[in-house]
């Protein structure tokens, strides 16, 4: 039985992070993902916000044993608690490969029985990420083919609320 742990901050919630979750859990026994809480930056979408989408979308999707946590930790102190032995990433480009690679060092130094397991995204993915998509929602631009509609409509209420 192979346990994975998907980690990120997924502030929001977007169709590439979903594809990666439908892919891992085909890929894998168990899977969890675990909402990562950055005290360092102010998030667009609370935590608990976050989980709710994912919830109401892998049911949705029929992936009910997906598992949704909200964890404020080191990722590989997580997986040592579930007993995971794989760190789920996506990777859309050589940027974020270089970036995965060197995190993936990082946790195999603090735990070296963690093996971080690496999938490319799809080419329609491959230009959805969390910073173009506040900077079209600022600027009132469309997201509805990068997220979920209950994802835009909390964006939008969100952004309604700060202004
Ligand atoms: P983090 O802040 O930890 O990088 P993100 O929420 O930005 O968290 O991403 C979580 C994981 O999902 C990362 O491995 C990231 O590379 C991956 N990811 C994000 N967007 C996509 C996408 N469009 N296709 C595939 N993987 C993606």
């Amino acid at each position: 039985m192979v346990k994975a742990v998907f980690p990120g901050s997924f502030d929001p919630p977007t169709y590439g992070h979903l594809n990666i979750i439908t892919r891992g859990a085909v890929l894998f026994d168990s899977l969890d993902i675990v909402i990562a809480v950055n005290s360092q930056k102010k998030p667009l979408l609370k935590a608990d916000i976050i989980k709710a989408l994912f919830e109401e979308q892998l049911q949705a999707m029929n992936l009910n044993d997906v598992r949704v946590v909200i964890y404020d930790g080191l990722i590989v102190d997580y997986c040592r608690t579930v007993g995971a032995a794989v760190l789920l990433r996506g990777v859309r480009s050589s940027a974020d490969f270089n970036y995965e690679f060197e995190l993936s060092i990082l946790n195999k130094q603090l735990d070296e029985k963690i093996e971080t397991v690496l999938i490319p995204t799809e080419p329609r993915y491959f230009v959805l990420r969390s910073s173009t998509i506040k900077e079209l929602l600022n600027l009132g631009g469309d997201i509805s083919a990068m997220v979920p509609p209950a994802v835009e409509t909390a964006l939008i209420k969100q952004r309604e609320r700060q202004t």
